[in-house]
């Protein structure tokens, strides 16, 4: 009975090594979650500075057609001119030409101005397209170390189970299949230790009778409280 609870411990340690490197296995992809942030904002700001430079463009297009507008009105103002009779009417539309060219002149100005933020924002652009190629460099570069990180782990974790399964042909198979369900249902803790009197896995204080028949390790116990295998930590336990 001795050599199956040593045994037990074994597989229990291999068990508690393979439920770190799950542990990190399941961190690692988290690692990214920042990376993938980058690569969103580094997207948004692209698409931001892409719609502030189409909206200048459609100001800039409104200017225009009012421009022409402006020009076809001139045009047909010059036509009336010839017709006209007095000087008073001469002087008025007159007038209204010369609106319309300071009009147009301003127009202009807004149009240069339009067209200087468009060459602005369009440097932004390159600027954030760069860093969006750069952000998602990053993330695939980083993408590909994970990938082999987590291919490392589970060539560990695999040879962990090995030894541990190995260790298993030491067991009545009855003793084994207990020890899997356990594993499965009991946050992979089979095997739990006496420390000082009580239950290293749920902390329930174990009866004396069986603290002293623990100590005989004749016969092998289960937790009254949560049915894990309870055995006194055997000495020199080592797995490699
Ligand atoms: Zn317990």
């Amino acid at each position: 009975m001795k050599e199956q609870m040593l045994v037990l411990a074994k597989m229990q340690a291999y068990d508690d090594k393979i439920g770190d490197k799950l542990a990190q296995k399941e961190f690692l992809p988290k690692q990214l979650e920042s990376l993938e942030q980058a690569v969103v904002e580094a997207k948004n700001n692209v698409t931001a500075i892409h719609t502030l430079i189409e909206e200048i463009q459609v100001k800039q297009k409104a200017k225009d057609l009012e421009i022409q507008a402006n020009k076809d009105l001139i045009a047909k103002y010059a036509v009336q001119l010839n017709n006209i009779k007095t000087n008073k009417e001469y002087k008025a539309l007159n007038k209204e030409i010369e609106a319309l060219n300071v009009k147009n002149s301003e127009i202009e100005t807004d149009i240069l101005n339009f067209m200087e933020e468009i060459n602005i924002r369009k440097n932004e652009l390159k600027e954030a397209q760069k860093d969006q190629k750069d952000a998602e460099t990053n993330l695939k570069s980083q993408e590909a170390e994970l990938k082999k990180m987590i291919g490392a782990l589970d060539t560990d974790i695999q040879h962990l189970k090995d030894k541990r399964n190995e260790l298993t042909k030491k067991l009545p198979v009855t003793l084994t299949r207990r020890y899997i369900v356990l594993l499965k249902n009991k946050n992979r803790k089979a095997v739990v230790f006496n420390i000082k009197g009580a239950c290293s896995g749920c902390g329930y204080q174990i009866r004396p009778q069986i603290l002293l028949e623990l100590d005989d390790e004749k016969k092998l116990h289960y937790c009254e409280n949560c049915s894990r295998i309870l055995i006194n930590k055997p000495s020199g336990l080592k797995i490699d």
